[in-house]
């Protein structure tokens, strides 16, 4: 523990040293299971070979050069990540809440663009989590987060996800974007259904607004597609990427569709960092292995299994009723403390995380195999007979 450091986390008394596929291993050689990769970050599994080739090939070319000249592992990884989804355009940035600020900002420029200036507010749902920015904290409308922060930037205004009337209702004449996560993470790992995101598409159709989706946790196939709206089959305006594109190199991205992206133009906004040519190289060997025949595919059988196994051992549900989500980005929803649950599967060496509303979060390497499955259902099983009795 540091007296050095800014109390801003509350810290479990556990210290990693190494980390080696889905392991995770203290300075003494203990191994831990992690069902967390971080908060869904290193979903290859710890030093991926191919990840960790890749960016020690860029070290020793090139670290750091401006945007003031082009910079080609970040060229290629636009290209591919427009190639693999809706988006025309990709902005590199940092952090999940870079992705999402530049979301918003892209919204407000484009309809100030297109001569509607008065349009700068957004349609957020309850439970959201978009970063912790002034404007991320403001569009996630949490008053945990808010709390001392005050005044919230004034630009959100919140409804029920799922509840499309209130969100028509919602819209007004300053109205710009809604702005949804496809799969709620923080807020307690409810997907939104396929209804709902279709009748989000038809109403910013209907309206002219925006439609921003936050796949910073969802997204680079966290749910068995690469991008979880494939699922319910439209597409939005913007997208905001973080998390896992970079496997635990720091590197955000914002993407739309050219009509939008059109809007930004030299000087419209940047960042020092943002498409560095190390995270760049990391992020194009994630999608080498993301994008390989058969890599999604298998994530979704994966997740059936896990699913199934974890539906089995809820049994007479006095721990948890039950599981939801989306891949492997799944929730058990808690009966007892999730936080009691969570350190009784930290006893049995298996990480994951809690999420909003009493709910143990798990989020899996994508490529786990069979065993470390059973591995983690039976630590689960020894966990819940602890905090049962
Ligand atoms: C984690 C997260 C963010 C914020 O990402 P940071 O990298 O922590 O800034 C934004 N949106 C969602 C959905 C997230 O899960």
């Amino acid at each position: 523990m540091s007296t050095s450091l800014m109390a801003n986390y509350g810290r479990f008394d556990l210290t990693f040293a190494r980390g080696e596929g889905s392991y995770l291993y203290t300075a003494e050689g203990e191994r831990y299971l992690d069902f967390g990769c971080g908060i869904g970050v290193t979903s290859l599994g710890h030093a991926h070979p191919h990840v960790v080739a890749a960016l020690e090939a860029q070290s020793t070319q090139l670290w750091h050069v401006s945007n003031l000249y082009h910079i080609p592992p970040q060229a290629r990884l636009a290209e591919r990540l427009a190639a693999a989804s809706f988006a025309d355009r990709v902005l590199f940035c940092n952090s999940g809440a870079e992705a999402m600020e530049c979301a918003l900002k892209l919204a407000r420029i484009y309809q100030t663009s297109r001569g509607a200036a008065e349009r700068y507010r957004a349609i957020t749902f309850r439970n959201a989590f978009h970063g912790r920015t002034l404007a991320t904290i403001a569009a996630g409308g949490q008053a945990k987060h808010l709390k001392g922060f005050e005044p919230a930037v004034d630009a959100f205004d919140q409804v029920e996800l799922g509840d499309l009337d209130a969100t028509r209702a919602a819209i007004g004449d300053e109205t710009a974007a809604i702005v949804v996560e496809p799969v709620q993470g923080e807020g307690g790992v409810y997907p939104a259904s396929d209804e709902f995101l279709q009748g989000l598409r038809a109403l910013c159709d209907e309206a002219g607004l925006v439609l921003i989706f936050d796949e910073v946790q969802c997204g680079v196939g966290r749910t068995g597609k690469l991008f979880a709206h494939e699922w319910a089959g439209v597409a939005p305006d913007i997208m905001g990427l973080a998390k896992a594109l970079g496997n635990g190199f720091p590197i955000g991205a914002c993407l739309a569709r050219e009509e939008v992206a059109a809007a930004m133009v030299p000087g419209s906004h940047g960042t020092t960092f943002g498409g560095n040519p190390l995270a760049c190289a990391v992020g194009n060997a994630v999608l080498d292995v993301v994008l390989a025949e058969g890599f999604l595919d298998k994530v979704q059988e994966t997740s059936a299994r896990l699913t199934e196994r974890l539906a089995a051992i809820a049994g007479n549900k006095s721990v948890y009723a039950g599981v939801r989500g989306r891949g492997l980005m799944l929730g058990l929803e808690c009966v007892v403390p999730n936080m009691d649950l969570l350190g009784a599967l930290r006893a049995e060496k298996v990480l994951a995380l809690p999420a909003d509303g009493n709910v143990l979060r798990m989020l899996p390497p994508l490529n786990i195999g069979e065993a470390e499955i059973d591995e983690a259902c039976e630590a689960l099983e020894r966990a819940c007979a602890q905090v049962a009795t």
